[in-house]
Protein backbone atom coordinates (compact mmCIF):
# COMPACT_ATOMS: atom_id res chain seq x y z
CA UNK A 1 0.00 0.00 0.00
CA UNK A 2 1.26 3.51 -1.11
CA UNK A 3 -0.12 6.80 -0.47
CA UNK A 4 0.11 8.94 -4.08
CA UNK A 5 -0.30 12.67 -4.40
CA UNK A 6 -2.29 13.10 -7.59
CA UNK A 7 -0.44 16.64 -8.77
CA UNK A 8 -3.67 17.05 -11.31
CA UNK A 9 -6.08 17.35 -8.79
CA UNK A 10 -4.37 17.56 -5.95
CA UNK A 11 -5.54 14.52 -3.99
CA UNK A 12 -4.25 11.80 -2.07
CA UNK A 13 -5.25 8.08 -2.99
CA UNK A 14 -4.15 4.93 -2.23
CA UNK A 15 -2.65 2.52 -4.09
CA UNK A 16 -2.66 -1.12 -3.51
CA UNK A 17 -1.14 -4.17 -4.57
CA UNK A 18 -4.30 -5.72 -6.63
CA UNK A 19 -4.01 -2.24 -8.78
CA UNK A 20 -1.93 -1.81 -11.40
CA UNK A 21 1.68 -0.79 -11.15
CA UNK A 22 0.24 2.22 -14.14
CA UNK A 23 -2.89 3.62 -13.99
CA UNK A 24 -5.54 6.39 -13.20
CA UNK A 25 -5.92 8.20 -10.67
CA UNK A 26 -8.96 6.97 -8.74
CA UNK A 27 -10.55 10.74 -9.65
CA UNK A 28 -13.43 10.72 -12.42
CA UNK A 29 -12.73 14.42 -13.31
CA UNK A 30 -8.88 13.20 -13.20
CA UNK A 31 -6.38 12.42 -16.15
CA UNK A 32 -3.39 11.72 -14.64
CA UNK A 33 -1.58 8.32 -14.80
CA UNK A 34 0.18 7.74 -12.26
CA UNK A 35 3.17 5.46 -11.96
CA UNK A 36 4.07 3.40 -9.21
CA UNK A 37 7.73 2.80 -9.75
CA UNK A 38 8.48 6.70 -10.08
CA UNK A 39 6.20 7.10 -6.97
CA UNK A 40 7.73 4.81 -4.60
CA UNK A 41 11.45 6.47 -5.84
CA UNK A 42 10.21 8.97 -4.84
CA UNK A 43 9.32 8.25 -1.11
CA UNK A 44 12.58 6.43 -0.86
CA UNK A 45 14.52 9.62 -1.41
CA UNK A 46 12.19 11.60 0.58
CA UNK A 47 12.90 9.32 3.34
CA UNK A 48 16.90 9.29 3.04
CA UNK A 49 16.74 12.99 2.76
CA UNK A 50 14.92 13.46 6.36
CA UNK A 51 17.28 10.61 7.77
CA UNK A 52 20.64 12.28 6.50
CA UNK A 53 19.26 15.76 8.24
CA UNK A 54 19.27 13.95 11.52
CA UNK A 55 22.53 12.35 11.72
CA UNK A 56 25.27 15.03 13.45
CA UNK A 57 28.38 14.74 11.59
CA UNK A 58 31.48 15.54 12.76
CA UNK A 59 32.64 18.24 10.18
CA UNK A 60 36.43 17.37 10.26
CA UNK A 61 36.21 13.60 9.07
CA UNK A 62 32.40 13.93 8.37
CA UNK A 63 31.66 10.79 11.38
CA UNK A 64 29.02 10.61 13.33
CA UNK A 65 28.81 12.23 16.66
CA UNK A 66 26.11 12.47 19.21
CA UNK A 67 25.63 15.98 19.87
CA UNK A 68 26.39 19.31 18.56
CA UNK A 69 29.12 20.45 21.67
CA UNK A 70 31.30 17.19 21.94
CA UNK A 71 34.66 15.95 21.20
CA UNK A 72 34.73 13.17 18.45
CA UNK A 73 35.30 9.73 19.00
CA UNK A 74 36.73 9.53 15.28
CA UNK A 75 39.14 11.94 14.72
CA UNK A 76 39.36 13.30 18.83
CA UNK A 77 38.77 16.97 17.72
CA UNK A 78 36.56 19.73 19.42
CA UNK A 79 33.04 20.05 17.85
CA UNK A 80 31.16 23.37 18.52
CA UNK A 81 28.50 23.35 15.76
CA UNK A 82 29.93 23.32 12.75
CA UNK A 83 33.09 24.45 14.23
CA UNK A 84 35.97 22.42 15.46
CA UNK A 85 38.60 22.78 17.48
CA UNK A 86 42.26 20.90 17.83
CA UNK A 87 42.39 19.71 21.20
CA UNK A 88 46.09 21.18 21.14
CA UNK A 89 44.51 24.56 20.79
CA UNK A 90 41.49 24.04 23.49
CA UNK A 91 44.70 23.24 26.05
CA UNK A 92 46.30 26.34 24.81
CA UNK A 93 43.55 28.41 25.39
CA UNK A 94 43.06 26.58 29.05
CA UNK A 95 46.45 27.81 29.58
CA UNK A 96 46.02 31.26 28.48
CA UNK A 97 42.66 31.56 30.52
CA UNK A 98 44.60 30.12 34.24
CA UNK A 99 47.51 32.13 33.92
CA UNK A 100 45.10 35.21 33.06
CA UNK A 101 43.35 34.31 36.23
CA UNK A 102 46.58 33.98 37.94
CA UNK A 103 47.62 37.56 37.63
CA UNK A 104 44.22 38.42 38.32
CA UNK A 105 44.40 36.50 41.86
CA UNK A 106 47.97 38.06 42.16
CA UNK A 107 46.19 41.64 41.86
CA UNK A 108 43.63 40.87 43.76
CA UNK A 109 45.88 39.82 47.54
CA UNK A 110 48.20 42.93 47.49
ZN1 LIG B 1 -5.96 13.08 -9.80
ZN1 LIG C 1 35.75 13.78 13.60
Amino acid sequence: MLKIHCPECKQFFLWTDDMPARGKCPNKDCEWTYDIHSALKQNITRHTGTAEKKDLLCPACGGEITARFTVCPHCTNIVLGNKIFKKSYFFVAVCIILIGLSLVFKYLVK
